[in-house]
């Protein structure tokens, strides 16, 4: 590297060394301090296992489950959760799930849109110089180019409001988008973090929880009064956050959003490092409960599948069995 002065003469040796030496223990300052940062002394204390009954779903033999995946975000296992490395390379999946019902489908969040480049310069100068993504095609191009029947779209129906869940909604215009009134009050409260979904000027429709305790959560909200999609309120994350429950006929699944990144935060009981959860988290000691409440559920039921908004394996695995993975009803 050559350095030099304003008048183009080189800096002495002994002040090019002696800066050369500052960078490299800036360096050295700041990888320790993200060590530190995901370093984990030992898990979340281990919940006793959910004993609960197991609730009624009798889903539409029809109802069918599949992944859109949207692009991705170029991430580490140790920006997602304590103890994971930082070495370890993960692409966030920003993805959305439509759900077929035949009284009409709900699209769980919509992962990124077409519109993104200009909606990401709504986010704070130092989430963009942080955050890399790749976009792929978005939900509603993926939607149409399969000659998907948009009247069959009942709702967007959202884990949350931040950036990377509402983006598609521009496209998705016509379709209300369901929030609880919680999120819904987060997103017209202001500030940066619901920027995204405020540009949007998405048709909102406030739900509430007129259901009772479901699967160790206090309310809940059956989406077609069948079982086949229940939403219950996780606050922590956003305050309005909510866990989505869809039950299909070969299996159940968790739509958690962005309660964890990776399912790692589940399985092993991590929460997300202090600095994302400082920055991430709303409520970071409601996110630690809730988490421990799926801990506690994923004991219970080993075949209930975690679906972390972000965690790509989880909405890889959607295709198996086979059907989940079709378009068409039956
Ligand atoms: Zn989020
Ligand atoms: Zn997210």
């Amino acid at each position: 590297m050559h350095l030099v002065r304003g008048d183009d003469r080189p800096y002495p040796p002994a002040v090019r060394r002696s800066r050369k030496l500052l960078a490299v223990v800036g360096a050295l300052a700041l990888a320790a301090l993200a060590f530190a940062n995901t370093f984990r002394a030992s898990p979340l204390p281990a919940p006793a296992p959910y004993a609960g009954p197991l609730p009624k779903a009798s889903p539409p033999e029809s109802m069918r489950l599949v992944p859109l995946l949207t692009g991705v975000t170029h991430r580490s296992a140790g920006f997602a959760y304590r103890g994971g490395s930082l070495l370890e390379k993960r692409d966030f999946s920003m993805a959305a799930a439509l759900v077929r019902h035949p009284r009409g489908d709900v699209l769980i969040d919509t992962g990124l849109g077409k519109d993104i480049d200009a909606q990401f310069q709504l986010m704070p100068w130092w989430f963009r110089a942080t955050t890399r993504f790749t976009r792929a095609r978005s939900a509603g191009e993926q939607l149409d180019a399969i000659g998907y029947d948009r009247s069959r779209l009942r709702a967007v129906l959202l884990t949350h409001a931040h950036w990377d869940h509402v983006s598609g909604l521009p496209e998705l215009a016509g379709t209300p988008a369901w929030v609880s009134a919680e999120e819904r009050r987060f997103i017209d409260g202001g500030g940066w973090i619901s920027a995204v979904a405020r540009s949007t000027n998405a048709r909102w429709e406030e739900y509430g929880f007129e259901g009772g305790p479901y699967l160790g959560f206090a309310k809940s909200h059956d989406v077609w009064g069948d079982g086949s999609i229940v939403v219950v309120p996780a606050p922590g994350h956003t305050p309005g956050s909510v866990i989505v429950f869809v039950t299909v006929p070969e299996r159940r699944y968790a739509f958690v959003g962005d309660l964890v990144w990776q399912r790692e935060g589940i399985t092993e009981r991590e929460e997300r490092p202090w600095l994302q959860r400082t920055l991430a988290d709303r409520d970071a000691g409601d996110v630690r409960t809730a988490i421990l409440q799926m801990n506690a559920l994923a004991q219970a039921l080993p075949g209930l599948a975690i679906v972390p908004a972000h965690d790509a394996r989880a909405f890889a695995e959607f295709t198996s069995p086979s059907p989940a993975g079709s378009l068409e009803l039956r």
